[in-house]
């Protein structure tokens, strides 16, 4: 683990962070590094509806091409399936010898959709939170943990100024992890896929059909097939699943121990395996490519049927009973 005593902000010292995009983790980082006493410039598509939220903040706002040039270090925070057009345009130029080039996820420099040239630092700094905790938590003098990876090293300071950017948008305040662009890039997938959204949402209809097909009312399947889950997911979030099977009755208890497997067997377990090697072979990065190239239409498809079935509808009437709930759906 490396904390803030191991990484030094000095480093940064002289040289200007370009910050490529403004959402989620762009605002962030920006904001972060300014506080830290980092040259900050915020590059945008001159329409970008961010431009005067980042003008607001006193965040200097250039066109990318002209940020990227400005930057030392350039931090890219555009979409994943956006990145690799958007660097050859407007981006790739502006990158001189000696610079240093970041990501906070690893796709497009692991499956080779962006080839730096030999003599720029390439490197990783990814948050393990959304931007906006990443934000709050810097600004109560917390940091989220973060994962960090040099991939190339052309100037022997590679390392170091990849932890000093770390520094700055408060991650070694919590720990950073060192890693590879291989290792972070192939188990977030595999995480969201398989576990964290495609496992999740699956699991959660499956429960939520199974009770609906038997006759159950779908107010009551919502209930307990995905609202409750923020509760269990809280109680495994501060304790694990010890912690979270010490506060469910021991009904509740008996029953995820002796049933659980059943629901996720040997079936799913290979399923897993499947989606974990399209992963590490590069045939999920090639289909999602092949999608965008392909105007997405097939991707659009798919959330739009996604957002017809019946669970959205039953939980957005009971949403709306729940004030305390910010509803976005
Ligand atoms: P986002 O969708 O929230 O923001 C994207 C930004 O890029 C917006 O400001 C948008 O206006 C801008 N943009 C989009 N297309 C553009 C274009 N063609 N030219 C210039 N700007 C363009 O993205 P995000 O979720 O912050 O993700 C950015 C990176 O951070 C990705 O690599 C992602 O994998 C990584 N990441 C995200 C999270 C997260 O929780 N959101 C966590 C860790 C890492
Ligand atoms: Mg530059
Ligand atoms: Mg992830
Ligand atoms: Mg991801
Ligand atoms: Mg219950
Ligand atoms: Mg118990």
């Amino acid at each position: 683990m490396i904390y803030d005593k191991d990484a030094d902000l000095e480093k940064l010292r002289g040289k200007t962070v370009a910050i490529i995009g403004y959402g989620s983790q762009g605002h962030a980082h920006a904001l972060n590094l300014r506080d830290s006493g980092v040259d900050v410039v915020v590059g945008l598509r001159p329409e970008s509806s961010s431009r005067a939220e980042a003008e607001r903040e006193g965040l200097r706002v250039l066109p990318v091409a002209d940020a990227a040039r400005e930057g030392d270090v350039v931090m890219i925070l555009i979409p994943d399936e956006r990145q690799a057009e958007v660097w050859e345009r407007e981006i790739r130029e502006g990158i001189a010898p000696g610079n240093l080039l970041l990501f906070a996820h690893g796709f497009s420099i692991h499956y080779g959709q962006i080839e730096p040239s030999s003599d720029v630092d390439v490197g990783m700094v990814a948050p393990k939170g959304p931007g906006h905790l990443v934000r709050r938590q810097f600004q109560e003098g917390k940091g989220v943990p973060g994962l960090a990876a040099v991939h190339q090293d052309a100037t022997g300071q590679a390392r170091e100024l990849v932890l000093a950017y770390a520094k700055g948008i408060g991650c070694t305040r919590a720990g950073v992890i060192e890693t590879t662009f291989r290792e972070e890039t192939e188990t977030d997938l595999f995480g969201e896929q398989a576990v964290l959204c495609g496992g999740l949402t699956e699991l959660v209809r499956a429960g939520f059909e199974t009770l609906v097909k038997a006759g159950y009312d779908p107010r009551l399947a919502y209930f307990e097939c995905l609202h409750e889950l923020k509760l269990i997911v809280d109680l495994m979030y501060e304790g694990g699943i010890t912690g979270m099977r010490h506060s469910i009755s021991n009904t509740a208890e008996y029953g995820d121990l002796t049933r659980g497997k059943r629901v996720i067997g040997e079936p799913s377990r290979r399923a897993m395996k499947e989606i974990l090697a399209e992963i590490q072979s590069g045939e999920f990065a090639r289909e999602w490519i092949a999608e965008n190239r392909a105007g997405g239409e097939n991707f659009q498809r798919l959330r739009e049927e996604g957002k017809r079935h019946q669970i959205e509808q039953v939980g957005r009437e009971l949403r709306a009973m729940m004030p305390w709930i910010a509803n976005r759906g």
